[in-house]
């Protein structure tokens, strides 16, 4: 078999996890397998590193970001690749350029667009294990790039694809995908199984537990995800088909505190309006996420949206320009807040749900600010500093909504 493992930066945070890492590498190459392990940088290398830029430059450019970021994960490839070797085990340690990992030019947000064979095979037909950076790429000028935080869980299932591995196996910190974040919600419940499109939607809902990238790329190629803990060896979640899971109510609850709402107020209540302002938007590739126009009154009409807080500034900068061409009298905005979102494929069939999320957030004091829904999800927008206690309301509302439904 063909089994690509991925490792996350607090597995092989020091000496003593990296071996123990290197333990289950040489257990899997041991039972006949043909191995390629994907890594991200140790602990919190990523963070310290654009610390250290921030020192020298807060707005560094993108390119030199990606060229700084990027060496963290060669860090603990090479590392890896030494443990092995002092343990006995032929290991090879490939960075992006060496793989051929190609991206998309955009620093620091780069799509993969095709990852080259020809290397890691040659590799793997001489017996090495081979070990390959997570979260870079190289774009067409021939410079490196990297694909947003927490994209080596891309890097490996992108890997897996392309080398059509029997396996793809993330390892973490907890044993799996739970029904909300372990470390906020302690009575979260371990999932055994979620389909591609509840585990985006969680993904990009804030549950960083797999980036959002990696479980469309699974989708799309069929490749069978399993997250676990590199730490103990229960049974982790399974990423599969739709067709092949269960269709439950809700399955998981998650939060993103990286959200901003923006409102234009007293904009001219004429066609054409909102087609303006998020054509602006669009223009300069800024992406917007959930809008809301108000009813009109006395001919103009207010429109709040969400961004990710990165792109505040700008929007306000943009929308200032354009108040006047716009017609608009006033722009405000609020990034003290949180989304706090419901996942679930049964919602589709099921109503009452909106109903159970909105009396749980009641009976916490939690005020509502804004709702969006589709058919296997639900977000609200909230105060930041209701985050906690609205994601444990919800989700003990639904453990008893569902333990019920089972009974029944
Ligand atoms: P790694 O370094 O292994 O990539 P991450 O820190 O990126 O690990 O992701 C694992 C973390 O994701 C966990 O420690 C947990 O706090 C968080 N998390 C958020 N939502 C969930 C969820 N629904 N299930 C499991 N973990 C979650
Ligand atoms: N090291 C990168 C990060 O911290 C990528 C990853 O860990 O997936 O975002
Ligand atoms: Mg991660």
């Amino acid at each position: 078999m063909l089994v690509v493992q991925k490792y996350g930066g607090s597995s092989v945070a020091d000496a003593e996890r990296i071996f123990n890492v290197a333990g289950r590498i040489a257990e899997c190459y041991d039972q006949g397998n043909d191995v390629v392990v994907v890594l991200s940088a140790q602990g919190d290398t990523t963070d310290d590193l654009i610390a250290k830029a921030a020192e020298i430059d807060p707005n560094a450019s993108k390119r030199e970001m990606d060229m700084l970021l990027s060496t963290g994960e060669q860090q603990s490839v090479a590392l890896m690749a030494m443990a092995l070797n002092k343990m006995g085990y032929a290991a090879v340690s490939l960075n992006a350029m060496q793989v051929g990992i190609s991206t998309t030019s955009e620093y620091s947000n780069a799509k993969i667009k095709l990852i080259s064979r020809g290397r890691i095979e040659q590799e793997l037909e001489r017996k090495n294990i081979v070990i390959v950076t997570g979260f870079q790429g190289i774009n067409k000028y021939e410079d490196i790039t990297t694909l947003g935080r927490g994209g080596s869980d891309t890097s490996a299932v992108a890997i897996a694809a392309a080398l059509r591995a029997d396996k793809c196996e993330i390892y973490t910190d907890v044993n799996g995908v739970y029904t909300a974040d372990p470390r906020v919600v302690k009575d979260a419940r371990k999932i055994d199984e979620i389909s591609y499109s509840e585990m985006a939607e969680l993904a990009s809902l804030g549950a960083k537990v797999l980036h959002t990238r990696s479980v469309e790329i699974a989708q799309k190629y069929n490749v069978e995800l399993v997250v676990r803990s590199s730490l103990t060896r229960e049974e982790g979640t399974v990423i599969k088909g739709e067709n092949s899971v269960e269709k439950i109510l809700v399955s998981g609850v998650a939060s993103d505190k990286d959200v901003a709402r923006v409102t234009i107020e007293g904009i001219d209540d004429k066609p054409g309006k909102a087609f303006e302002v998020f054509a602006l938007f669009d223009k300069k590739k800024i992406s917007v996420d959930i809008i809301i126009q108000s009813i009109g009154r006395g001919g103009t009409n207010d429109i709040s949206f969400t961004i990710e807080k990165s792109s505040l500034k700008n929007v306000i900068q943009l929308l200032e320009e354009y108040k006047e061409k716009l017609g608009a009298k006033k722009i405000t905005f609020d990034d003290k807040i949180a989304k706090v979102s419901i996942v679930g494929a049964g919602m589709a069939t099921h109503s009452g749900v909106a109903s159970l999320m909105f009396e749980a957030l009641y009976d916490a004091g939690v005020n509502i600010k804004m709702i969006s829904t589709s058919e296997i999800k639900i977000s609200v927008l909230i105060d930041e500093k209701d985050e906690e206690s609205a994601l444990i309301a919800i989700h003990d509302k639904f453990q008893l909504a569902m333990q019920s439904l089972r009974q029944n």
